[in-house]
C-alpha cells in the first residue's frame, strides 16, 4: 500500500489536530498531506500539525484525489490506496475509483488508526480526567433535580444546560434518563414520561471536552425500595466490581465480560443482563475494545474502557452501574469518582 486515506473525522483528529467537518489526511511513505476546502483556510493553519495542508477549491476528497493523480504520474509505477473500510460508503469508493483511473487499486483497510487510538497517551488520559470529573459533578447536581412527578425531559435537559454552561462542547450521546417501567429500556432516552412515586431511575450520560468523551451510570430508587429491587442493585454493583477487579494488563476483555457473567449467573439475573460489560472511550463515545463475551483483545495500560453491566427486567424495572477505567501497569483506576452506594431520594 502507498497511501491511506483517512476520511473518518475522529481519526483525521487525532493524526493531525483538524477538529472541522470536511478534511480529508493522506499518508504516504513520504510525507501527510491534509486535504480541506475554502471554509477551512484558517482553521486548518491553526490546528493541523504532522501534515503540508492542501486548500482546494473542490471537496476534500476530490483535491487528494487529483493529489494522488499527480503523485503517480511522477513516479509512473502501479500504486494501491487503502480506505478506510468501517467509513467509506460504496458510492465515495466508485468515485475514487473513476477519479483515481488506471494504474490505481483501492484496498479497504480496517481499523488500522482505531489500534493506534485505543492506547490513551498522558495528555489525552488528562482530558478524560477532566471530563469524567465534569460529568460527576454534573451528577451530583442532577440528583437533586430527580423527584416523583418531574418529567425526564426536564432532568435531562437542565443537566445538558448546566453541562454547556460548564464548557462541554456537547453530550458524548442522547441523555439517558429512564424511570420507572421505563428503567428497563437500556437505551431509554428521557421521554416525557414523569418520573413515578416508586422506582428506580437509570441516568447515562457523558460530556465532551477538548474533543474526549466521558460516559457513567447511575441508577437511584425513588422511595423506598422493596428487598427484591435492593438485592437486584447490590448484585449489579458486585458484577460491576468483579469486572473492575478483572481489568489489568494482559487480560482478554472477554475474561473481564465474563467476570461481572459469573456474578449475575450466581444471582440467577445472568439472562437478564442483555448487553455487553463495556467498550473503549476517546474521541468517540464508543470505540474498540469491545468488552463483551468472546472477545480477545489483551488489555494494554492506557486503554480507557467503561464497565457497566446491568439487569432489565421487562415492563418492571431496570438498574445499570457504569464507571470509567483506566488501565495501569499494574491493574486499573477507576477514574469516576462517584459513589456506587444505592441512592434513594
Ligand atoms: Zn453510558
Ligand atoms: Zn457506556
Amino acid at each position: 500500500m502507498e497511501g491511506l486515506l483517512v476520511t473518518h473525522l475522529p481519526n483525521v483528529r487525532y493524526l493531525c489536530g483538524f477538529t472541522g467537518s470536511s478534511g480529508v489526511l493522506l499518508l504516504t511513505e513520504e510525507r501527510s498531506v491534509f486535504f480541506s476546502d475554502g471554509r477551512y483556510i484558517a482553521q486548518a493553519k491553526e490546528e493541523v500539525r504532522n501534515a503540508r495542508v492542501v486548500i482546494g477549491r473542490k471537496a476534500a476528497l476530490v483535491s487528494a484525489a487529483e493529489w494522488l493523480v499527480a503523485l503517480r504520474a511522477a513516479r509512473r509505477r502501479g500504486f494501491v490506496v487503502g480506505i478506510e473500510g468501517e467509513y467509506f460508503t460504496v458510492a465515495a469508493r466508485a468515485r475514487l475509483a473513476k477519479m483515481l483511473g488506471l494504474g490505481f487499486r483501492v484496498k479497504a483497510t480496517s481499523a488500522l488508526v482505531e489500534q493506534m487510538r485505543m492506547v490513551k497517551d498522558s495528555d489525552e488520559i488528562k482530558l478524560i480526567r477532566a471530563a469524567v470529573q465534569m460529568g460527576a459533578g454534573l451528577f451530583d447536581i442532577t440528583v437533586n433535580r430527580i423527584r416523583a412527578g418531574v418529567r425526564e425531559r426536564d432532568v435531562a435537559t437542565e443537566l445538558e444546560y448546566d453541562a454547556r454552561e460548564s464548557g462541554a462542547e456537547q453530550m458524548s450521546f442522547q441523555t439517558i434518563i429512564a424511570s420507572g417501567e421505563r428503567s428497563a429500556l437500556p437505551h431509554g432516552v428521557a421521554s416525557a414520561a414523569k418520573i413515578p412515586a416508586k422506582g428506580f431511575v437509570v441516568c447515562d450520560f457523558g460530556v465532551i471536552l477538548a474533543g474526549y468523551c466521558s460516559d457513567m451510570t447511575r441508577t437511584v430508587h425513588v422511595g423506598q425500595p422493596g428487598r427484591e429491587a435492593r438485592r437486584a442493585y447490590e448484585a449489579v454493583r458486585e458484577a460491576q466490581q468483579a469486572a473492575i477487579n478483572a481489568v489489568k494488563p494482559g487480560a482478554t476483555v472477554g475474561k473481564v465480560d465474563d467476570a461481572a457473567r459469573k456474578v449475575l449467573r450466581r444471582h440467577n439475573l445472568a439472562k437478564y443482563f442483555t448487553h455487553s460489560t463495556g467498550h473503549g472511550v476517546g474521541l468517540e463515545i464508543h470505540e474498540a475494545p469491545r468488552i463483551a463475551a468472546g472477545q480477545t483483545e489483551v488489555l494494554q495500560p492506557g486503554m480507557v474502557i467503561t464497565i457497566e453491566p446491568g439487569v432489565y427486567i421487562p415492563r418492571m424495572w431496570g438498574i445499570r452501574i457504569e464507571d470509567m477505567v483506566l488501565v495501569t501497569e499494574t491493574g486499573c483506576e477507576v477514574l469516576t469518582p462517584t459513589t456506587k452506594e444505592l441512592i434513594t431520594i
